[in-house]
């Protein structure tokens, strides 16, 4: 045999090595890793469409079929009310999300059950079942009543963005006019209660001000529970890697959004050039189509003809951003929050619904993760953080 034909044997045989090594990784790490994801915003699906979780769906991103297939463990359902709803009608709505996924998780009880601690959730996840934790999205939602967000802590929110697309009356978003020079009084005010309850406080959607803000009043960790990298993707809603700093310098966490006109510079300029007309296209159409059953489907197909538009994103884009936060500080700091779900179907090739993070398990095997690494971005660092405020609130309680 020549030496030629001795270092091709070798070599191919290192291949199959490493690859059967990788593969051997996954499946060990699978059978017991906790992976959660921060951001899912099925709820208004389940409410106003009928969106049975129960089901396995050809469209949308999530139901219980394809989070078992995803090996997922726990997940945060966004609540979040739409801007057209008028003000008035702001806590109505936010209770009827509630407790629309409240009923459907209690419709399931055999795949999935309410978590409301970072302990549920891994005896949860130990009884074989997937947890499920509610996040308040807004935090006009409130309606400037501390006695309304304490409500909302009972029935279960876990977390509250500060603001969402609109800057609200304490607090500045990153997608609209700064008034308040990052957060009022009145905004300190909220976190503190949120610390003393246990509310995890979320500055994804917040403007830079009203971030080092937070981080500033809050004694306990903050989340970024669906945000992307600023370094990557130049946009106002990712964060900038100053901020990611001063996030883990305070014990917080980003979760990587996976929308990809958050991920990709080109993708972002182009939606910002069409979203406009798209949202004005579903609006009409929704206008006169009444009580049509079939007005949802054409919803989604407006959707996706818009998407087929912008640039490709694929799942790639993903791992580069939860490299980027990793190597900036420390994979201790960085999770997952899809955002699935609440970006109209702008999901990238590889990771399009929650059947897809094992993908995203083998994607740092691949570029070099430790187990270790791959366990804390996938969960473990979601129950820290949880954790950390859950001791906050015992301590401002006085336990
Ligand atoms: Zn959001």
């Amino acid at each position: 045999m020549s030496s030629w034909y001795v270092l091709a044997a070798l070599l191919i045989g290192n291949a199959l090595l490493a690859q059967s090594t990788t593969s051997e990784r996954l499946a060990h790490l699978l059978q017991d890793l906790l992976i959660v994801d921060t951001h899912v915003d099925t709820a208004g699906y389940v409410v106003d469409e009928g969106y049975q979780l129960a089901a396995e769906h050809h469209y949308y991103e999530a139901d219980i079929p394809r989070l078992r297939r995803g090996h997922v463990g726990a997940i945060f359902f966004g609540i979040y009310v739409a801007q057209d709803y008028p003000q008035e009608t702001w806590v109505t709505r936010t209770l009827e999300l509630i407790d629309g996924l409240r009923e459907e998780v209690r419709r399931n009880a055999n795949d999935i059950e309410m978590a409301s601690t970072a302990e549920d959730i891994l005896r949860i996840h130990g009884d074989g079942k997937i947890a499920a934790l509610l996040g308040l999205e807004g935090g006009q939602l409130i309606s400037d009543s501390l006695p309304v967000l304490r409500d909302y802590y009972r029935l279960g929110i876990r977390y509250m963005t500060l603001t969402h697309f609109k800057t609200n009356d304490w607090a500045d978003s990153s997608t609209d006019q700064a008034v308040h020079n990052g957060l009022t009084q009145y905004g300190r005010e909220v976190i503190q209660e949120m610390n003393r309850l246990g509310m995890m406080v979320d500055i994804s959607h917040v403007s830079d001000k009203t971030f080092y803000a937070a981080v500033e009043a809050s004694r306990a960790p903050v989340i970024a529970s669906h945000s992307s990298m600023r370094a990557l993707c130049n946009i106002p809603r990712n964060m900038s890697d100053e901020m990611l700093k001063t996030l883990a310098h305070a014990g917080g966490v980003v979760f990587i959004n996976f929308n990809t006109a958050y991920l990709d510079e080109n993708a972002a300029a182009q939606f910002a050039r069409l979203h406009a007309a798209r949202d004005r296209e579903i609006a009409d159409m929704l206008a006169v189509s009444g009580s049509n059953p079939r007005r949802w489907e054409l919803k989604r197909s407006i959707q996706q003809r818009y998407k087929a538009q912008l640039s490709a994103v694929d799942i790639s884009a993903v791992l580069r951003h939860i490299d980027h936060a990793a190597k900036t500080i420390g994979a201790d700091h960085v999770g997952i929050g899809s955002d699935f779900d609440g970006v109209s179907g702008m999901v990238p090739a590889g990771v399009e619904d929650v059947s897809k993070y094992p993908m995203l398990v083998k994607g740092p095997i691949d570029i070099g993760y430790s187990d270790a690494d791959i366990r804390n971005i996938m969960g473990e660092n979601l129950l820290r953080v949880m954790r950390a405020n859950e001791a906050v609130a015992r301590e401002m309680a006085g336990k």
